[in-house]
């Protein structure tokens, strides 16, 4: 190993050695060669570019996507006794002005800039006339129309590198691996016999469950209950989720904060720092939050609703456990959320590609074989080992023959016409006089009541294991109506019979305790089996 990189990486960053991957990215960048590097959120692809940066003659330009991470990586840099700046649209004419006139005196040797900078006029004249070593693309699969956030001045980062009168080492980094993204980087950017540097997926320390529940309240405040003194995060799909759960547990005397980007920034800085300096340890954020955050002790990261994809998710729950230490993750699956997403992925503009990931992101949901034999094979990397540490190695599902049950939600379908959603059908099956059903008539089906003796939850449960089944489709562009499929037809008419999952519930013996707003009150709980006994505490 170059000696120079490691007396770097000890004087201004205070480690002894390089970790997995660093080590070959810093070579190959001292070597002049481009680089692509794939690593895990918290693999430390910053000091890639950092150290090398700090040992060539000339300055590195980073680009970078957002304001907030230039900040950190800047301030982290400076308190470290390095000179480097940020160029954003967060200073003024002037301020950027004198930024650039040190810069051009040698000032600084590292400068985070955000993409569109690099088509202004100043600072292409400033970065023509300076010496540049090396031109970083962080975050780089913001290229990539595959990549969860797309930046369509990305993609011009490659005229700008075109434009300088000597071509830079060109180096890109991001957390997302898919063959997609990672060729869209390579061909975008154009770089040139570049050394590809893929560090492992695995995070061993990750624990890996999911929830099919409808309380999800309920759930989150018995999690946090039984593990008061951790820091975690809740990553709901919407602005309003977030606030009315904020709303909820700080109700309940939690110490709890929020992110999303409808708060104004101040607010926004100061919860984030709420959380990384623990005085609130529990958040719940949008995925506006976490992009560049490095807090090392978050225990547990709960998403109480479906990700988009599973390179979000991937990144989301990547958040947790970056100190090494055993730490948590659970993933809320309902029927409403998928249905909800579907019905927005065929509706968005890049219908086709939103679909396939949304539906790699629920085969993991739905899973019955190792989920992190799932994840890793998403992101190419195949192991032959089930992982142990996760709900379906801890815990794999237990079928019974649930041909009546499957034919009972059919034949409640059939009888309709096919003209009803979850909702009405579960009406339905458990004898209930809603509107929908008294509107149309359907208590005078056979059907009606007929499901009478299962809980609206299990029906719930039991509905989103018959999709997975293919047992019904759902017409998202019919009002969600439910389609019975020709296998579905099968078991209606008895022809084959249909395995479904026991879902296993518990009466929760303890009084659940609620921090202190919350008078004495014991819930009559019910909660799946995998909630109560093999999360890891
Ligand atoms: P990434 O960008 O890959 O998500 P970061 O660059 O933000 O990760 O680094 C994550 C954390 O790992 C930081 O706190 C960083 O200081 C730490 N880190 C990076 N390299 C090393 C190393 N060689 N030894 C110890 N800690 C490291
Ligand atoms: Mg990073």
């Amino acid at each position: 190993m170059n000696r120079q990189a490691v007396q770097t990486l000890k004087t201004y960053f205070g480690y002894d050695t390089f970790r997995e991957g660093q080590e070959s990215v810093v070579e190959s960048i001292l070597e002049h060669r481009d680089v692509l590097a794939i690593m895990p959120t918290g693999a430390g692809k910053s000091l890639c570019y950092q150290v090398p940066a700090l040992l060539m003659s000339g300055i590195t330009i980073v680009i970078a996507p957002l304001i907030s991470l230039m900040q950190d990586q800047v301030k982290a840099l400076n308190e470290a006794g390095i000179h480097a700046a940020f160029i954003n649209s967060s200073l003024s004419e002037s301020q950027i002005s004198k930024a650039l006139y040190l810069a051009a005196g040698g000032r600084y040797k590292i400068i985070y800039v955000a993409p569109e900078r690099l088509e202004n006029y100043e600072f292409l004249e400033f970065a023509r006339q300076v010496e540049i070593s090396m031109v970083t693309v962080d975050e780089a699969h913001c290229i990539s129309q595959w990549g969860q956030d797309f930046r369509p001045s990305y993609v011009k980062i490659v005229d700008f590198v075109k434009n300088l009168p000597g071509r830079p080492i060109v180096s890109a980094f991001t957390a997302t691996a898919t063959e997609e993204v990672k060729n869209d980087i390579l061909c975008t950017l154009s770089l040139a016999d570049p050394e590809v540097v893929i560090t492992g997926f695995d995070r061993k320390n990750l624990y890996y469950s999911v929830e099919n529940i409808r309380r999800k309240d309920d759930f989150v405040m018995d999690y946090i209950d039984r593990h008061p003194t951790e820091s975690g995060i809740i990553y709901c799909s919407t602005r309003k989720n977030v606030d009315n759960l904020f709303e909820l547990l700080f109700q309940k005397g939690v110490a709890v904060t929020r992110y999303h980007a409808g708060l104004n920034n101040e607010t926004r800085k100061k919860n984030q720092d709420d959380f990384i300096y623990d005085r609130t340890p529990v958040i719940i954020a949008t995925n506006a939050f976490g992009m560049g955050i490095d807090k090392s002790n978050v225990r547990w990261v709960i998403h109480y609703n479906l990700p988009k994809s599973i390179e979000s998710f991937y990144q989301e729950i990547g958040r947790a456990g970056r100190d090494g230490l055993p730490s948590n993750t659970v993933l809320f699956y309902s029927l409403g959320d998928l249905i909800l997403l579907t019905k927005f992925a065929s509706e968005s503009n890049q219908q086709n590609i939103n679909l396939e990931k949304l539906q790699r992101m629920q085969q993991y949901a739905e899973a019955d074989i190792c989920r992190r034999r799932i994840l890793l094979s998403y992101f190419g990397e195949t192991t032959t080992e089930d992982c142990g540490n996760c709900d379906v190695c801890k815990n794999p599902p237990q079928r019974f023959d649930g041909t009546v049950i499957v034919q009972k939600a059919l034949s409640a379908i059939a009888r309709t016409e096919q003209q009803i959603s979850t909702g009405v059908l579960i009406d339905i099956l458990r004898g209930n006089y809603s509107a929908e059903v008294t509107g149309k008539g359907y208590q005078e089906l056979k059907t009606f009541g007929a499901g009478r003796d299962i809980p609206p939850r299990d029906w719930q449960d039991y509905l989103l294991q018959m999709l997975q089944l293919g047992y019904f489709e759902i017409a998202y562009n019919e009002n969600n109506h439910l389609k019975i499929t020709s296998s579905g037809s099968d078991v209606l008419f008895g022809r084959t019979q249909a395995a479904l999952v026991v879902i296993q519930h518990e009466e929760a013996v303890m009084p659940v305790r609620w921090p202190r707003s919350q008078p004495s009150a014991t819930l009559p709980f019910r909660t799946r089996r995998l909630w109560t006994s093999t999360t890891p505490s």
